[in-house]
């Protein structure tokens, strides 16, 4: 069963932590996007929301609205949600972003609860689609224990309300294991411990600490800033 508008408002009292304090990560990637976060832009990421939480927003601020698809491929994912508990959604804009009115998603991003193989919750990972585009996913130490630890918190209680959710983690997790083995790749894990592991491609899903001056090497995944004129 779904959440209810009341349990989302539970689950948005629960997270309210922002990525991280010493950094406005906006910043970093807007320029590389027209001057809009990749997270803002619904050209480049749709906003995903359960009923219950449109429910809540909705009795909380008029910044969100259904999406009225304009592209193909917004046309497809609206098409895809029509049979299940989600609904596309657009907000005002970044300039008119309201901090407490923000959905799960915007709060979450770029990260994802990640389940092990024995489907623990062990932490967060990134989602990898957004490699190159997302600048935090690029330099994982400015994010700070109290996201983490929101977001591991805020997120049990909503899988105890609504089950479904936790498989599809659980899933998407699978997903990126398998992914990361094709690249022959290992993948870090913001760990609910406080810890950052890695992923071992090819390995069943086994995890090892990470040391810094290897989580640094992600750095040089990021294109620079553009040059301005
Ligand atoms: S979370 Fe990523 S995409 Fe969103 S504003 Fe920060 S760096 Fe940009
Ligand atoms: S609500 Fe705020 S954080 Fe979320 S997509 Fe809109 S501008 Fe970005």
């Amino acid at each position: 069963m779904s959440a209810t508008a009341k349990e989302f408002a539970e689950v948005y009292r629960r997270f309210t932590a922002p990525l991280s304090k010493r950094v406005d990560c906006g910043s970093k990637c807007a320029p590389h996007n027209g001057g809009i976060p990749f997270c803002c832009d619904v050209d480049n990421a749709i906003p995903l929301v359960d009923k219950g939480e449109f429910q809540l927003l909705k009795s909380r601020t008029d910044m969100w609205t259904r999406l009225r698809p304009s592209t193909p491929s917004q046309r497809k994912e609206v098409k895809d949600l029509e049979s299940s508990d989600s609904c596309a959604v657009k907000c005002k804009g970044v300039a008119h972003c309201e901090r407490d009115n923000r959905s799960l998603a915007c709060r979450a991003f770029p990260y994802f609860p990640y389940f092990d193989a024995e489907k623990n919750l062990v932490g967060l990972a990134h989602y990898w689609g957004f490699e190159g585009q997302c600048w935090v996913i690029h330099n994982p130490e400015v994010v700070d224990k109290k996201f983490v630890k929101e977001m591991i918190d805020s997120h049990e209680y909503l899988f105890l309300k609504d089950p479904d959710w936790a498989e599809t983690f659980a899933e998407n997790s699978a997903s990126m294991r398998r992914v990361y083995s094709r690249r022959n790749k290992k993948f870090l894990i913001l760990h609910r411990d406080g810890n950052q592991y890695w992923v071992l491609p090819y390995s069943g899903g086994k995890m090892v600490l990470a040391k810094t001056a290897d989580v640094d090497k992600l750095k040089k995944g990021y294109p620079d800033a553009p040059a301005t004129t």
